[in-house]
């Protein structure tokens, strides 16, 4: 018996498959999936068998399996299906999407250190007769006491063994055993409030139930605050009455703990929640309790998406427009794409959700590939909020830099009326940049080639891309003049104005204040217990939060996200906006959204104040249209990066060169330009977009070039299908 085995070796991630031979002893244990170790030169190594075969030719130079790790296959056909599916269409290696589906435990790997966490329990060790015997006649009440609830138990978890259960050991009465504890729970925080859904929400559970065993994907455009949650819930609890499962992913679970809240108070302990946050214990934790079928319901950023549930019911895919459902290092897999794939394999619908759907997506529904559901109105009757919008070139004339007249006055009347206020930056840190008053030089990091932002908290200077830090310096490193001038805005600037501004309880979320395990829990939970008045911080404060007394949102500067170099930012900063928007007025008391800007006319501005999806869908359409981008173009993006400035160069000219000849003449190559970063931690970024529609020979030719860069060590290519930022 033969077997191909797959491994991983070195950093680039390259595909090899070697062929072992299986020794009688471990015949019986192979089987398709399983992990091996396997001797490879002067190493062992772990890999997963991919075939098994009888056949070979060369008997005498192959060498033998070592060992088979595991009782039963780690991957199963229907991950061994979907790891070349992914495969073929990002152009990664297999190796890595394996690898991606695992949590670390169970990836191929040695050296991974995960212990497997176990309670002791104690169990009655005799027949009845002899333990009734034994109590009779016992003369020590610890020992009876302690019987009698082992008795009336049937197990008792322990967490010492101190002498009576000794003595009772010896005896032979009672015996320890152990059983495999998880270590994280989901609390409960209270009881789950039936709602009953209104007649919209009703047609849209129908309309999936009806279909539940069709692989249709469904896109549902709901405004904010529009019931999808509980449509949500209630399609779950359908599949869950089919004795079936479900996957619901969500962008980031530790900026949606309100959202898994309301899941866990509903389905209890039926729930497995892959949480970032979530060490490398605990998450293999959890795909145990998924894997043996303890749980029904999987709640999970991204990578859930590979959750081994069987007998699928439903997969929701909540925000669906957020860009962080692809990945964006290699395999950069799209976890909308895994799920229609499985919908495919497990029969069930996919059920996209969003207040304001990617381009891509409502494009779908329009053309019929995706079926379009609507929630027109939020759940309660209650109107959307309310949007201002300010020309920040009139205010700063008035010497309002950061908050306009309007907002301030605003934020006060919340203030008196015990209300809150949520506070939108998209950029942390104290200024964004540090200019010399003398001679213009702009502070930047030595690595990168972006300006360093200063940190008034922790006083110092710092790159937001590698990370790179220095004290602020006295004198200009240039000319030696003493004055720096702050330009930009950051979160720690705008909190400072707030406490001077207003008597008010401050809370900033941002990278710096979220970066202990638990941070955004805590500062979200203090929030809604109206600990603090307002909530400022970056786009993570934007999603999925429904804070009752929170009737003003502000944004301070909406033209961070249009000022980024990339076709999607007006997109970008549409959906923000209403994202945040929405955040406003959910409860009782009306809402209202001040928009602060400099380009007041920009059409994503304008159609976000009129909450106007479809508007902005159409004018941005034609605009994309225009353009040529996605949805109406396919775009790939080749990466290419060295240390060497001038090599990095001449090879981006020399691909650019290669695609030119190698793709079909309707495709457009663009480039090769310098990224729009140029420089990340010293090394030199180039790139080509290419654009197509239909491209029979574009696949072949983007396999070649990354074979052929495989094994170049100074230059390294990376190729992005179906980008997300360019
Ligand atoms: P979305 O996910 O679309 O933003 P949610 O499901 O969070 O909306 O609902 C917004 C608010 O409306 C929540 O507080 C929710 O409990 C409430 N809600 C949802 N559906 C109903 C309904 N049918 N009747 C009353 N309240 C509802
Ligand atoms: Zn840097």
């Amino acid at each position: 018996m033969y077997v191909n085995v797959l491994v991983e070796i070195g950093a680039k991630s390259v595909d090899r498959e070697f062929v072992y031979f299986v020794p009688e002893s471990l015949q019986n244990q192979i089987q398709i999936g399983i992990r091996v170790k396997v001797s490879f030169g002067k190493q062992t190594i772990e890999g997963f068998v991919i075939s098994i075969f009888n056949d070979y030719h060369e008997d005498m130079s192959l060498k033998p399996i070592i060992e088979v790790i595991d009782p039963e296959p780690i991957l199963n056909k229907e991950m061994i299906y979907l790891g070349k599916q992914i495969k073929e269409t990002t152009l990664c290696s297999l190796i890595s999407a394996y690898q991606a589906m695992l949590p670390k435990a169970l990836k191929a790997s040695i050296n991974t250190n995960i212990n497997i966490k176990e309670d002791k329990y104690l169990v009655i060790n005799q027949d009845n007769q002899t333990i009734n015997a034994y109590l009779e006649h016992c003369r020590y009440p610890k020992q009876k006491e302690l019987l009698e609830e082992i008795i009336k138990r049937q197990e008792l978890k322990i967490t010492r063994i101190d002498s009576t259960i000794k003595t009772l050991i010896k005896h032979g009465l009672i015996k320890i055993i152990t059983k495999e504890a998880y270590r994280f729970q989901a609390k409960e925080d209270n009881h789950y409030h039936e709602v009953k859904l209104n007649k919209d929400q009703q047609n849209v559970v129908d309309t999936v139930k009806a279909n539940i065993t069709n692989p249709i994907t469904y896109l549902l455009y709901g405004v904010t605050g529009s019931g999808k949650t509980e449509v949500y819930m209630e399609i779950i609890n359908y599949v869950l009455s089919l004795n079936k499962t479900a996957i619901m992913l969500v962008p980031e679970i530790s900026l949606t703990p309100q959202i898994v809240g309301r899941f866990v108070n509903r389905f209890h302990d039926n729930i497995a929640i892959l949480h970032s946050g979530l060490s490398d214990s605990e998450r293999y934790d959890e795909y145990r309790k998924i894997k043996r079928g303890e749980v029904k319901i999987v709640i999970g950023a991204r990578s859930a998406i590979f959750a081994p549930l069987d007998n699928l019911g439903i997969i929701i895919i909540d925000e669906e427009h957020t860009s962080t459902y692809k990945q964006d290092n290699h395999p950069r897999y799209n976890a909308k794409d895994v799920a229609i794939l499985r919908s495919k394999y497990h029969r069930c619908p996919v059920l996209l959700g969003s207040a304001t759907p990617s381009l891509e997506s409502f494009a779908k529904a329009g053309n019929h590939v995706y079926q379009l559901l609507t929630l027109p109105k939020r759940a309660n009757n209650k109107p959307l909020p309310h949007v201002n919008i300010i020309d920040m070139k009139q205010e700063v004339k008035t010497g309002n830099f950061i908050l306009s007249k309007q907002l301030q006055e605003q934020i006060q009347k919340r203030l008196d009326n015990k209300e809150q206020v949520i506070l939108l930056l998209n950029r942390r840190g104290y200024s964004s940049m540090i200019t010399c008053r003398n001679c213009g030089h702009v502070i930047k990091c030595p690595n990168c080639d972006i300006s360093l932002t200063y940190h008034k908290t922790s006083d110092n200077l710092r790159c937001h891309y590698c990370g790179y830090n220095q004290k602020r310096p006295n004198i200009c490193p240039e000319c030696g003049h003493e004055e720096a001038k702050d330009f930009g805005l950051g979160t720690e600037r705008l909190e400072e104005e707030i406490n001077q501004k207003f008597n008010a309880r401050v809370i900033r979320m941002d990278l710096d204040t979220t970066s202990k395990k638990g941070a955004h829990e805590k500062i979200i939970e203090d929030f809604g217990n109206h600990k603090y008045d307002i909530l400022l911080g970056t786009q993570m404060i934007a999603k999925g939060l429904d804070f009752p007394l929170v009737t003003l949102v502000g944004v301070i500067n909406a033209d961070t996200t249009l000022n980024v170099p990339d076709f999607r930012s007006s997109e970008r900063t549409f959906q923000l906006l209403c994202q945040v928007s929405g955040r406003a007025g959910r409860s009782d008391n009306p809402g209202e959204v001040i928009i602060q800007t400099y380009n007041p006319d920009h059409y994503s501005i304008k159609y976000a104040q009129k909450h106007d999806y479809l508007g902005f869908y159409k004018e941005e359409m034609s605009i994309r249209k225009k353009l040529g981008y996605s949805p109406y173009y396919y775009i790939t993006l080749v990466k290419i990066y060295s240390k060497d400035y001038k090599l990095g160069f001449e090879h981006a000219n020399k691909i650019g060169d290669y695609l030119r000849k190698n793709v079909d003449e309707t495709t457009i190559i663009l480039g090769p330009t310098m990224a729009p970063i140029f420089k990340i931690n010293n090394i030199y970024n180039y790139q080509c977009i290419i654009k197509y529609r239909k491209d029979p020979k574009l696949k072949q030719t983007l396999i070649n070039l990354d074979n052929i860069y495989k094994t170049e060590n100074k230059i390294n290519v990376e190729i992005d299908v179906d980008p997300t930022r360019l």
